[in-house]
């Protein structure tokens, strides 16, 4: 007798493209720790106000961890966790693994340079009696978007001597903060059908410092506008520097405040420099918590100059990644030859950890239909970047697709493919065509946010936290 087939056997399950909010798929004890690594993340936001303090900030939590330097290790064995940071602007990290180096890294790669102002080298200007500092943006910005908002001033003055004097006034209670001015509504008119573009140009972001001239007793024959006096001698009392001091600075202009939640549900964060302090945070706790003495070893690199396209000693185009390999290579069972350094690099396979671009249906238009990332739809995975026809991106190969999905899958982490908005929209790259090179498979992978390279930039918790449990089971798969 023929038993009657249901219809559920007969018809395997179609498996469906699906794109929703994951929070319900999270147990109790999950969106705990969900709450515990935003709240962590959004302390760091707050103090990681340019790339050298998110480098030293990630430094002490790896030497915490017990990450040693590795220029001054003469030996590695598996389990063994080194450090190698580059001029306090680009740090790599590493734990050794138990298979020979020329079999490759697990690497996660991040950027923790973000737009901003940077101060000229010869900045300090006056203007009926009103002081300024000239500036020039560093990174793509929306130039109006950085008018009328209180702003910080951060980074290091190196005196001749070589002398370094740290500088971070804007954020502690009490401190003064400082501005670009804006024209008042009333008398715009002349900006009335001027592109964006023109409407606000570089040459006006100037900041304001100062408005009170010197006093008579203050007074120098050498400097006849009395309010650049006046910041010259708060200058020489406060940190002992001179105007040409400004020469050997790197000073940085930033939002001034720290990182909030965003929502009557507190389920997103408002930051500034989450692009890409959101992955690089990710990509380090990853690899401080990922369980295990690995076969191959893992790596995270958090660098400098992505926002300017990597170039620069302290940039992903320049030679760390290649010499640090060298210097593992020199440390570890193998030893040190070019042809171990080169296949190290080639086997190696990467998660470019950087920023994507969420659909925001308040800009619809800019979106592409099907395949931009949605806010707490899970991690956002960008198979390719570049402009229009891909130009200047990287691809990732299907086969390396299928590799990371399963990883992701099979790790209960939540993930959805996006890409950079409608084709012909424009474009941009990240960190992963400089890795791509020397042979490794490499994906670009990580949280996405609204208003990307805006002064306050914003996440959804859920993918803040996808992106570090992403990393993590990156590091902890076979
Ligand atoms: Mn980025
Ligand atoms: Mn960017």
């Amino acid at each position: 007798m023929a038993v009657k087939k249901s219809r559920k056997t007969a018809v395997p399950a179609v498996e469906e493209w699906k794109q929703e909010q994951g929070w319900e798929r999270l147990s109790r004890q999950e969106e705990a720790a969900l709450e515990q690594y935003c709240q962590e993340y959004m302390a760091f936001l707050s103090r990681a106000k340019t790339e050298r303090l998110a480098h030293d900030l990630m430094l002490s939590m790896a030497q915490k961890a017990g990450f040693r330097n590795l220029d001054e290790t003469k030996s590695l064995k598996a389990g063994d966790k080194v450090y190698r940071s580059c001029y306090g602007k680009t740090l790599f990290l590493a734990v050794i693994g138990r298979d020979p180096l020329e079999q490759g890294l697990h690497l996660v790669g991040s950027h923790i340079d973000s737009p901003r102002l940077d101060v000229k080298p010869r900045p300090l200007f006056e203007s009926d009696s009103l002081a300024y500092l000239d500036t020039r943006y560093y990174g793509g910005i929306k130039k109006y978007q950085w008018l009328t908002l209180p702003l910080a001033l951060y980074g290091v003055v190196i005196r001749k001597d070589g002398t370094k004097v740290p500088v971070a006034i804007g954020d502690e209670p009490g401190d003064p903060v400082f501005m670009c001015t804006d024209l008042l509504p009333h008398l715009d008119r002349d900006q009335d059908g001027t592109p964006v573009g023109k409407a606000f140009n570089g040459e006006k972001l100037n900041l304001l410092i100062a408005s009170r001239p010197a006093d008579k007793a203050d007074e120098d024959e050498a400097v006849k506008e009395k309010t650049r006096l006046r910041v010259l001698r708060l200058l020489q009392a406060k940190y002992g520097v001179t105007e040409n001091d400004f020469a050997s600075a790197e000073l940085e202009i930033v939002p001034a405040g720290g990182a909030r939640e965003l929502g009557l549900d507190r389920s997103m964060i408002v930051g500034y420099g989450q692009d890409d302090r959101v992955c690089a945070y990710g990509a380090v706790r990853a690899i401080l918590d990922a369980k295990g003495i690995p076969a191959q070893t893992r790596a995270a690199v958090v660098c400098d100059k992505e926002e300017i396209g990597s170039y620069g000693n302290t940039g992903m185009d320049s030679a760390f990644i290649e010499n640090t390999v060298a210097e593992l290579a020199a440390r570890t069972s193998g030893g040190y030859s070019e042809l171990t350094v080169r296949r190290a690099l080639a086997n190696s396979s990467m998660l470019s950890a950087d920023v994507a671009a969420l659909h925001d249906p308040m800009y619809a238009d800019a979106s592409s239909p099907t395949t931009m990332a949605r806010l707490n739809c899970g991690i956002a995975v960008c198979k390719y970047t570049g402009g229009r026809g891909k130009g200047g991106g990287s691809d990732a190969s299907a086969e390396f697709m299928a590799k990371v999905r399963g990883i992701f899958d099979a790790a209960g982490v939540a993930w959805q493919m996006t890409e950079l908005g409608k084709v012909d929209g424009g474009g941009g790259g990240t960190i992963a065509l400089y890795l791509a090179r020397y042979g490794m498979n490499v994906v670009d992978c990580g949280v996405g946010l609204f208003c990307m390279h805006a002064p306050h930039e914003v996440a959804g918790k859920f993918d803040i936290y996808m992106g570090y449990r992403a990393y993590k089971a990156f590091y902890e798969a076979k």
